[in-house]
């Protein structure tokens, strides 16, 4: 069904394809100016209000064209067809090596014809940049203005972002584009605002940011928490720690917890009666962090340790991910458990995940080699279809079926002698492995055997240019981890198609099935030979997480082994067992995500109603009602308080209302609520028309306002971020308590949003009276309490 749909959606689009193509001759007779002249014509059609759907065929057509005169590509059919999903705000599945670069041209022309930007979103800057440069000329050609979004250097003024995002087209990260708006959402005035409104990105690799990173917070962090000293003894408690005694896993090896032994050995450890009293609260979270990256989280999977800092590794392609760190202490627990400094814990201040960034777009589209397999999500979540578009020329690359082994060392070996045969004929290897540690394990394993060969991995990523660039030549033997599957495109050095390609040598059934697609992807690009062979084993992190348990048994019983023989699986059912596991694995990942994006919906109500009216606040001239909101606070407080006393009275004056009260609180009836009030209300107003006075015009006063208004949500608006992360922290542990931790989740979220607004204005009232007016030679400042 899923070929059948795919066909349906092709015919579509080669339908339109036929109508470009239509144009082919009549386009390529017009002199440079006069199809330059197409631009301006383009944008008056839009004007009028013909839409683009209509312009495409011609359109399409004009950069065909242009990519021909100006870069010497003309795009292939099959581009024609990627740029025709493109536009249709869906994902077109692209094989590497088939130009996907090229293909984004005609839609990004289309699109930016509108005059209100578009972006070429994708992970790697160094990319991003490189392709900007090597199509600038054509958009420049064409009357378009385009430009790399992500510059090194961090702290841009905003005039020269403003500048960036003006242009008609940005290649970019999605990362710099994430944290820029952002920045953007934090600006105290129109001069500090940069962005447009979204209005259509183009994400390469879409599988990779849409989905599987998506659920990365992107964290702007602000002051740092108040650090605690407990990780050092919590890690050196854990140490002490029995498995199945003292803690235990759950079936998959997801989590880990204390068991009844482990909490009477923790309290006797610590010299405490119970553990579970609030007051030992943070302890016990201490505890739990140790317990979780010691058991959890691997050295060379999970993160790597450089220049004395813990750098976490992206999962999905080995490499690190400067200057992301785990949230709740997460981290500071890996910097205890390997003895390194430990760094001070952040408060978020905004924060905001891929997932709800991208769907704030109002069109989307994606490119990647492997989106079929997972076009449901991409359905369920962004509301893309995924289509296959066919290769330019047939793909010729060979893919064996894997070969599965019962343990580690079996599969290592057999792999090991398969490689020296390949090898021996001249053929170069690309041998893939799932993390740092068996990639060097194996290049133990080819020193032993004599075989010169290059290591990929993130300890060595300033190679990683030079030795992608080897990895097509006769002889030539890589070792990578998945730092070399996504985005990395091995040519083929001379006489090496003769021999058959490149050949990939997968080391481990992965955890996910578009890993595994994307591996042999390196191989076989554009029509060229190649092959691919997985070797596995029942020990594969996604089996051993994943598999049956008729799998686990089968292992328990069979794992000791001759080294003379490798003992090869051959029947079906321990295949079906291999791709089952990952098939759990993928839903699993699935899943994950779906539930994140359900917990950061509270989140992303809130936030889009803050920046909202953060945004109608910047661009009113003036027009703040600040006196309704005194008059409300004041009342409230009135009303809230029917059995007044002097000294809460007196309290309430000085730390809202004013520093310089001279009245005298024993002439107000304290059992009189109105006289409260209007006494109350003197105050105010005087101390408002103080501030007032001391400005110099209606422009200052205004500006005074909005700045109040502004601070006090900001101020309350990053509690209410860093309240809702740990909050969600919190309850994902204590789904074992039997507890529904969305529901609890939501409940609390929208409890503390109300508790926010209630502090929002009491905020402002502080803002507006007890700050300070100061005259200086450049003008009144206004410090705020
Ligand atoms: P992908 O990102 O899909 O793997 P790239 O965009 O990196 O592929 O392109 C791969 C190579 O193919 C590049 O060297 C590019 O110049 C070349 N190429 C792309 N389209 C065409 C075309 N229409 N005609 C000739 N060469 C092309």
């Amino acid at each position: 069904m899923g070929l059948s749909m795919n066909v349906l959606a092709l015919r579509k689009v080669k339908k339109i394809l036929k109508k470009v193509n239509a144009l082919k001759e009549s386009v390529a007779q017009l002199s440079d100016e006069e199809l330059q002249a197409k631009t301006p014509y383009f944008k008056q059609k839009i004007k009028e209000g013909v839409s683009l759907d209509k312009l495409l065929p011609e359109a399409f057509a004009v950069m065909r064209e242009a990519d021909k005169r100006v870069l010497g590509l003309f795009p292939f059919d099959v581009q024609v067809m990627g740029g025709i999903v493109l536009h249709q705000g869906n994902v077109a599945e692209m094989k590497t090596g088939e130009g996907k670069t090229l293909t984004a041209t005609m839609p990004l022309y289309l699109n930016a014809l509108t005059g209100k930007g578009t972006f070429l979103v994708t992970t790697n800057g160094y990319l991003a940049e490189r392709d900007c440069e090597e199509l600038k000329p054509v958009y420049q050609f064409m009357g378009l203005s385009c430009c790399f979004g992500a510059p090194e250097e961090k702290n841009l003024k905003p005039a020269v972002k403003r500048r960036i995002y003006d242009h008609d087209i940005v290649y970019t990260t999605n990362s710099a584009l994430g944290f820029d708006y952002l920045i953007d959402n934090l600006a105290k005035d129109k001069e500090s605002k940069y962005m447009r409104p979204f209005n259509y990105a183009i994400i390469d690799e879409a599988d990779q940011v849409l989905l599987d990173t998506a659920q990365m917070p992107l964290i702007i962090a602000g002051a740092p928490r108040v650090q605690s000293n407990q990780y050092g003894t919590a890690n050196t408690f854990v140490t002490t720690l029995k498995k199945d005694e003292d803690y235990e896993f759950n079936e998959e090896e997801t989590n880990v917890w204390l068991t009844k032994d482990g909490v009477k050995r923790a309290q006797a450890y610590y010299g405490i009666e119970n553990i579970f009293t609030e007051g030992h609260h943070e302890l016990l979270q201490h505890i739990v962090l140790a317990l979780r990256v010691n058991h959890l989280l691997k050295r060379g999977d999970d993160y790597v340790v450089q220049d004395g800092e813990v750098k976490l590794l992206d999962k999905n392609n080995g490499r690190v991910m400067e200057g992301n760190k785990l949230e709740s202490g997460m981290h500071q627990a890996i910097e205890a458990k390997e003895e390194v400094k430990i760094t001070p814990a952040m408060r978020a201040m905004a924060s905001v995940t891929y997932q709800n960034f991208f769907r704030m777009f109002p069109k989307i589209a994606g490119m990647t080699g492997t989106g079929k397999v997972a076009e449901e999500e991409f359905i369920n979540t962004y509301y893309m279809k995924v289509v296959q578009i066919p290769t330019n020329r047939p793909v010729q690359r060979v893919d064996l079926p894997d070969r599965i082994y019962v343990t580690l060392p079996e599969k290592l070996l057999a792999s090991l002698e398969v490689v020296k045969k390949i090898h021996a004929t001249g053929q170069p290897l690309l041998i893939a492995t799932a993390n740092v540690e068996i990639s060097e394990i194996y290049s133990e394993l080819l020193l032993r055997e004599k075989i010169p060969h290059n290591v990929l991995n993130a300890n060595n990523v300033p190679k990683e240019a030079e030795i992608i660039k080897e990895a097509g030549q006769k002889d030539a033997v890589t070792v990578a981890t998945l730092m070399a599957g996504r985005g990395t495109d091995i040519k083929l050095g001379p006489g090496v198609k003769e021999l058959g390609g490149l050949a990939v040598i997968g080391t481990e059934k992965l955890a996910s099935k578009r890993d595994d697609l994307q591996l042999r992807g390196r191989s076989g690009r554009q029509g060229d030979p190649g092959m691919s062979l997985f070797f596995t084993s029942l020990e594969d992190e996604v089996v051993i997480k994943h598999g049956l348990t008729w799998v686990h048994k089968y292992y328990d019983k069979n794992k000791d082994f001759d080294w003379d023989q490798p003992r090869l699986l051959t029947r079906r059912k321990f295949r079906r067992a291999l791709e089952n596991a990952q098939k759990a694995s993928d839903n699993e990942g699935q899943k994950g995500r779906e539930t994140s994006l359900e917990f950061d919906e509270s989140l992303r109500m809130q936030r889009e109603i803050i920046y909202q009216q953060r945004n109608e606040l910047i661009n009113a001239q003036g027009g703040y009602d600040v006196e309704k909101i005194i008059t409300d606070q004041i009342e409230q407080f009135v009303s809230t308080h029917p059995k007044l006393d002097a000294f809460t009275l007196s309290h309430y004056i000085f730390s809202n209302l004013t520093y310089h009260y001279q009245g005298d609180i024993t002439q107000v009836d304290l059992t009189n609520a109105n006289a409260v009030k209007e006494h109350l209300l003197g105050i105010a107003r005087e101390e408002l028309a103080l501030k007032k006075g001391q400005l110099a015009n209606q422009a200052e006063v205004a500006n005074f306002y909005r700045t109040a208004i502004l601070r006090a949500i900001d101020a309350c608006w990053i509690e209410e971020v860093d309240n809702l992360q740990q909050l969600r922290t919190v309850v994902s542990s204590r789904s074992l308590a039997q507890r529904q931790p969305m529901y609890e989740y939501h409940k609390e979220a929208f409890r503390s949003y109300g508790k926010m607004k209630a502090d929002v204005y009491q905020k402002i009232v502080k803002n507006l009276l007890l700050s300070s007016v100061v005259k200086t030679k450049k003008g009144n400042v206004i410090y705020f309490v």
